[in-house]
């Protein structure tokens, strides 16, 4: 027998045609690309959104169609998102960070029809545009008076194109199954693969997220997302905080640790979410000049692994810090790490540690970890092993990858390596590929890496496995020093000393003045392992 209840599907419009009912006068803060702050509501974004839509059914956008985003977080990426998906089309966010060979292959992989592009982005996209044959039209994000001459097919000033709308319009009906994103993963190995999220995946995700033990947001909540629009949905916030009528503040192009400090300050900012190494450059900023938080009391961090030493700097400063993990393919947030009931009264020290554990699985995720015969492994918090998932928005394929990626039980394969506790709370130990296998045993690259970076002279740190005769692979400690200061190996050796075990001590230590970052703003191990391919350990 099934309920009586009605059938209301959960489409993404409905999300801000709710918060311009009950938040209709919330605002939405950018610093614009053209330079000012910018400030509008969450009523003018819905306003804005139903005329970006009727705009593209004007263009010929139909159901399905692909509708690609080459942007910063502004108030226009945000009403360009909801019009995009309220057609029926599909928002493409394009990540400005990858190579332009990367950018030309996913356009052209997702057949997008037309692209909305931010000023930065114009010389990009003109040196590319002779490769794009599926774009008809380029819409620049700006109006008139900032219109940059360009030879770009049928490029028009977004304000101007937006003009010709008067928003009367309805927005599409839908299956809530119904396509409304897709994002490319930035494929450190072969062809980025396309992850295409639904109305329903999206919707779902996003009320899991903005739970207490989660992104903890209300109508009182002003959040700024320095995770951008086009990395992994940007955690679900341009979603979610208008579900909850929080105040969304955008930073724009500028992500350096001054201009978030003001933002966050001048816009009375009490929540705030990104990647370590932009809150490692918001730390030196406030250490260097000086600086105190007045009003921000959540701080979430992930994408990679949080550092102690950072999570502890924070909480010092009284800001309540989540490490959280995910991936694009599961829209993307997996877990996140609040202290529940049966660890609230730890000790100080074992909360931090358990701080930079990358904890829990909300509703809506099922969480597992595996050996290699696909069994499942103890949640004791130290046997590693595969980590996979399922749940309502999680992948089940690639867009057009004809290859499957769930197993026979229905979970996805994660590529990470993890721990489990009795508490539930999971640590990632590491990525499959990158672990160091030392003596039949394995070793995590993460573990050594966080430890590293607590050195007081330490900006920056990674760990890769090199070729050993007897051990198969030893890690080395690849250091980037803080300016002005000379460590050296028998100081990151004794400082790392009694706090691992002996046979995970690094075999070296070297030092080089920058570690190259993908472009998601990780680690990037493969070209780190390439420059040091003709590297020999000392013993060898
Ligand atoms: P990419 O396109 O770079 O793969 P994703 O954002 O999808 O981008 O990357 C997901 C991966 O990032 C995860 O599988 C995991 O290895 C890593 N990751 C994300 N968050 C964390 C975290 N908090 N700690 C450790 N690793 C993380």
């Amino acid at each position: 027998m099934l309920g009586l209840m009605q059938d209301w599907p959960l489409l993404i419009h409905r999300i801000i045609d709710h918060a311009a009912r009950q938040h209709g006068t919330r605002e939405v803060v950018s610093r614009s690309v053209e330079g000012p702050i910018h400030r509008t509501t969450y009523a003018e974004v819905q306003k804005r959104s139903l005329k970006v839509a009727q705009r593209l059914a004007r263009d010929g956008i139909q159901h399905g169609d692909r509708v690609a985003t080459l942007a910063w977080n502004t108030w226009r990426h945000l009403e360009a998102w909801y019009g995009i998906c309220g057609t029926g089309a599909i928002y493409h966010t394009v990540n400005p960070r990858l190579f332009p060979d990367q950018i030309a292959w996913i356009i052209n992989h997702a057949e997008d029809r037309i692209l909305l592009l931010d000023l930065t982005f114009v010389p990009l996209v003109e040196a590319l545009a002779e490769r794009l044959p599926t774009i008809e039209r380029y819409v620049i994000l700006t109006d008139a008076a900032h219109m940059p001459a360009t030879k770009l097919k049928n490029a028009v000033a977004y304000e101007d194109w937006l003009a010709q709308a008067d928003g009367d319009f309805r927005w599409a009906e839908l299956d809530e199954r119904t396509a409304a994103g897709l994002c490319y993963t930035s494929g450190t190995t072969g062809n980025p693969k396309g992850v295409l999220y639904s109305h329903r995946s999206n919707v779902l995700h996003s009320m899991a997220l903005a739970n207490p033990d989660a992104f903890n947001l209300s109508s009182r909540t002003a959040i700024l997302p320095v995770v951008p629009l086009f990395h992994a949905n940007s955690w679900s916030l341009a979603f979610s905080a208008p579900m909850m009528g929080a105040k969304l503040v955008m930073p724009g192009a500028k992500l350096d640790g001054a201009s978030i400090y003001e933002l966050l300050e001048t816009e009375h900012c009490t929540a705030t979410a990104g990647v370590p190494t932009v809150w490692l450059s918001l730390l030196q900023y406030v250490q260097n000049e000086k600086k105190t938080f007045s009003s921000l009391e959540y701080l979430l961090v992930g994408g990679s692994a949080a550092p102690r030493a950072l999570i502890a700097a924070f909480e010092a400063m009284g800001i309540n810090v989540v490490h959280a993990w995910g991936m694009t393919e599961m829209s993307p947030v997996g877990s996140l790490g609040a202290i529940k009931e049966s660890v609230k009264d730890l000790a100080p020290d074992a909360i931090l540690d358990l701080k930079a554990k990358q904890g829990f699985a909300p509703f809506g995720v099922e969480m597992k970890i595996t050996n290699d015969a696909n069994e499942d492994l103890p949640w004791d918090g130290k046997t590693f092993g595969r980590l996979k998932v399922a749940g309502c928005s999680v992948t089940s394929s690639y867009f057009r990858v004809d290859e499957k990626v769930l197993d026979d039980k229905g979970f996805f394969d994660t590529g990470d390596v993890a721990t489990i506790d009795a508490n539930g709370y999971m640590q990632i130990t590491d990525r499959a590929k990158d672990v160091i296998k030392s003596g039949g045993e394995w070793i995590s690259s993460i573990e050594l890496e966080n430890l590293a970076v607590g050195h007081p002279d330490v900006a920056e740190a990674a760990v890769i496995g090199v070729a050993h005769p007897k051990w198969d692979e030893r890690p080395l400690l690849v250091i980037v020093p803080k300016p002005g200061t000379h460590p050296t190996r028998e100081s990151l050796i004794a400082y790392m000393t009694g706090k691992i075990a002996k046979w995970w001590m690094p075999d070296d230590v070297q030092f080089v003045s920058e570690i190259p970052h993908t472009a998601t703003g990780k680690i990037n191990k493969l070209r780190l392992r390439d420059e040091f391919a003709d590297y020999k350990l000392p013993e060898v």
